[in-house]
Order: C-alpha cells, then sequence, then structure tokens
C-alpha cells in the first residue's frame, strides 16, 4: 500500500515547525527517522494531511553535557550517533545499551532518540532507559517550552504527554552519582522488538543498596516500575537470593497480556529471569 497524499514541509527552525504543527489543527505529523512513520504512512495506519520534516533543525542532533553534569541528548541524535557518542557511553552507559538493542544498523542509522521516544512503542528500549534514569524530557510548543519527567511522559499505548502543537526537544540524563545499570531483553530474532525487556538501575555506595529503579518493557502499554521489585533491592546487599526475588516480585507485580508473539505467562516468566539478570548484571558494576 502507498500513503494517503500528503504535503511536506521541510522546516528549517524549531518555531517554523511549531507554526506549522499549530497551524494544522492536529492534521500534521513531524518526520524524523521516519523508520515508524514511514511504515505506518504505508500501511495507512496515519493519514496526516501534512508531513513537517524536522531532520534539518539545527541545534537537535548534539549530545552535550552541562556544567552540572546534566547529559543532554538532542531529539534528532541518531540512535548510531548515540552508540559512538564517548559522552553518552561515559554519563550515559544503560541508554547506549539500550539503543544498541534496536532494530538493525540500518534502522539505528536513520531513527532518532527523540523519534523513539515521541513514538513510545511499549517495546522500545530507550523509553524504559529513560523512566529507569529517571531523566527528563524537553519538549517546545506554541505555549512554550516545558519539562516532563519521564515516568509521567508515557500516559498509554503509543500516547506521551506531548500535545498536538509540541516537539520534543531533547532528553536530560541526571549525573549518574555512582549508579550503576542492569540491562537485559528478549527477542525472538537479533533485532526485533523485544518480547519483554527490564532496565535496572541501583545506587549503593557503601554496599548496601539504597536506590533502585526495576523498569520493564514489552509487558504492558508503557515503560512500568515495578516498586515491589525496588522494595526488595532497596536496603539489601544484592545478590543471588535478592535478585531472584526481585525477579519474583516484578513477574508478580507487571501485567502482560497474550498475544501472537508470546503469551501472558512466557512474558512474566521472562521478567522474573531478566529482573534477577539485570538486578545482579548493576550489582557486578555495570557503571
Ligand atoms: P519517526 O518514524 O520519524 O516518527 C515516529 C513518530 O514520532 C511519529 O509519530 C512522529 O511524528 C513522532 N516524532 C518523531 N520525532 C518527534 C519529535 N522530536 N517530537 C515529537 N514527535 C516526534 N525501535 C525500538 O525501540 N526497538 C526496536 O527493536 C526496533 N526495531 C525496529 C525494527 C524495524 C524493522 C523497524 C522498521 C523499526 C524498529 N524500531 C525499533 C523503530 C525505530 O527505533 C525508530 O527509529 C523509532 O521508533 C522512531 O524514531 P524515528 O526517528 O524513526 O521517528
Amino acid at each position: 500500500m502507498k500513503p494517503v497524499a500528503f504535503a511536506y514541509v521541510r522546516a528549517r527552525t524549531l518555531e517554523e515547525a511549531i507554526a506549522c504543527l499549530a497551524g494544522t489543527d492536529g492534521e500534521a505529523k513531524l518526520l524524523a527517522g521516519g523508520q515508524s512513520l514511514t511504515p505506518m504512512l504505508n500501511m495507512r495506519l496515519v493519514r496526516p494531511a501534512t508531513l513537517v520534516d524536522i531532520n534539518r533543525l539545527p541545534g537537535l542532533d548534539r549530545v552535550e553535557r552541562d556544567a552540572d553534569g546534566i547529559l543532554r541528548i538532542g531529539a534528532l541524535v541518531r540512535h548510531t550517533d548515540l552508540l559512538r557518542s564517548p559522552l553518552a557511553r561515559a554519563h550515559g552507559p544503560l541508554l547506549v545499551e539500550a539503543a544498541r538493542h534496536i532494530g538493525h544498523r540500518a534502522i539505528r542509522n536513520r531513527g532518532t532518540v527523540g523519534g523513539s521516544l515521541a513514538h513510545a512503542d511499549p517495546a522500545a528500549e530507550l523509553p524504559a532507559a529513560a523512566v529507569a534514569l529517571d531523566a527528563r524530557v524537553s519538549i517546545e510548543g506554541a505555549a512554550g517550552a516545558r519539562e516532563v519527567d519521564a515516568a509521567d511522559f508515557f500516559q498509554g499505548l503509543f500516547t506521551t504527554a506531548l500535545r498536538a502543537d509540541e516537539i520534543l526537544t531533547g532528553v536530560h540524563v541526571p549525573p549518574a552519582d555512582g549508579a550503576r545499570w542492569g540491562f537485559a531483553e528478549v527477542a525472538r530474532r537479533a533485532g526485533d522488538f523485544a518480547l519483554a525487556g527490564v532496565a535496572v538501575v541501583t545506587r549503593a555506595p557503601a554496599g548496601t543498596c539504597t536506590h533502585a529503579r526495576v523498569v520493564a518493557f514489552g509487558v504492558g502499554p508503557t515503560p512500568a516500575r515495578l516498586r515491589s521489585a525496588e522494595a526488595l533491592v532497596v536496603g539489601a546487599r544484592i545478590d543471588e537470593a535478592v535478585a531472584h526475588a526481585a525477579g519474583e516480585a516484578a513477574a508478580a507485580e507487571c501485567a502482560p497480556t497474550d498475544d501472537v508473539h508470546a503469551s501472558a505467562s512466557y512474558r512474566r516468566h521472562l521478567v522474573a529471569v531478566l529482573t534477577a539478570r539485570a538486578v545482579l548484571q548493576a550489582a557486578a558494576g555495570g557503571a
């Protein structure tokens, strides 16, 4: 199938892109890497009147670190650029590990960090990593700029806090402050979307865990913090038994459904195994 006819606008500034969105009464779609949008257009799952191409917007393709140690990743940073960025590797390694699991090289070469977050696929890796890192999403629209916690940004299946006239401009990751991470997923084939995955961030400055985020993806409409697993890890010195208990708690808390790819009970089993694995990886020094 081919897309329905649409008008094409190549925006040259953020203001121009926002004006296009605001002027089309919700009938426009932003085009970033096109790796999710193009298939949806071709299948006529979306029928925008106008495509606003944001690939030439200046300043959104950078990975930077500010004086407060916050890692600032622009919306137009391609997954491949994130993988190659020394700053991201040093100060946001969980995001880099997550990006490594996205699709195939050709997809990573075009797909953008902003597109991945804005698209909010429930099985996507970067949204879960952003929630685990307590990252914030920066947004600009007709009413001005705002920031939203990643945990509040993902609101439902392919649904985010973005309004129709807003553009996601970047994601900001707070300083690691001794944080360690773990990441594990299972997909049927390398490059496929995950059947289930888990991103973990812990802090254990004196051996006992003082902070934990356990976030599952592919098992619900949004990345899901599994607070019962986090509660088991905080206050403990992490070992096999603690990690196993966290995995069992995570599996009990998550709420996957059956689909053509896997049953809910298989996904629950995966969450148990992957949580234990990611918690142990974090404890072993993923940093
Ligand atoms: P686009 O396709 O251009 O846009 C996607 C949506 O986001 C559109 O609705 C668009 O309007 C909106 N959008 C884009 N940028 C912005 C912005 N800055 N502000 C507001 N809205 C915006 N992804 C994974 O996470 N994991 C995978 O394993 C994976 N496997 C894939 C396998 C295949 C075969 C394919 C085709 C894709 C796969 N993807 C996967 C998707 C890929 O990561 C996309 O790059 C990503 O989901 C969307 O990024 P994009 O830049 O291509 O966005």
